[in-house]
């Protein structure tokens, strides 16, 4: 899918494909150095499911030192459009991360809310290091001080689609990350 496909629901790009990959790229070479290479077992990242597939993807294919890859899915109690901080697990993870360097693997980080649970759910099970990459961080919506360690781009606080991210589950497979006209929404 690209924009022509998006005809006129397209607002705006926010960051092109070209801009998160080079990101990426830079990211990746930072996890490289910061990774223990004496830990027993290799890095585990975890992708949160269903938004950071994208960028699990395009992320893990840039870093160079040997990592597995699981997958979480959660979901908030609340509203559907704000997170509640509450979280439920959907899908848990198939691996032990006791005493393992664990990557959280995020599309955006909103609130945080998620994130802060996540990270200490995982810290909890005996974890030996919790990192944060997250694709989009929104700085002006952020409710706790959770610490992310790799941020692609923070970006305003606009509801935004592509690169894994989706209105009512549709443009996830947008290369780049945009907004949408107000008339999707059905407002004018
Ligand atoms: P948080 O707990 O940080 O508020 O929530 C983060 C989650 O909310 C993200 O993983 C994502 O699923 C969803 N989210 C937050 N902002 C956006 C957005 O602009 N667009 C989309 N599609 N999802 C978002």
């Amino acid at each position: 899918m690209d924009a022509k496909d998006m005809g006129a629901d397209l607002d705006r790009i926010l960051v092109t494909e070209e801009q998160m990959h080079t990101r990426l790229r830079e990211i990746a070479a930072q996890i490289d150095a910061d990774v223990d290479n004496t830990a027993d077992s290799p890095l585990l990242a975890v992708g949160v499911l269903r938004g950071a597939v994208m960028v699990m993807a395009d992320l893990t294919r840039y870093i160079h030192t040997p990592l597995e890859m699981d997958w979480m899915a959660v979901s908030s109690y609340g509203n559907s459009t704000k997170s509640s901080g509450v979280v439920r697990i959907l899908k848990d993870l198939d691996t032990e991360v006791a005493g393992r360097d664990v990557l959280v693997v995020e599309d955006v980080v909103d609130t945080g809310l998620t994130l802060d649970w996540l990270t200490k759910n995982l810290a909890s099970r005996g974890a030996r290091s919790v990192r944060i990459a997250a694709a989009l961080r929104k700085p002006e919506c952020l409710k706790v001080n959770v610490q992310v360690d790799y941020v692609g781009f923070d970006i305003p606080d606009e509801f935004v689609v592509g690169y894994g991210l989706d209105y009512q589950q549709r443009y996830r497979n947008l290369p780049f990350v945009g907004t949408l006209a107000p008339h999707v929404y059905g407002a004018e």
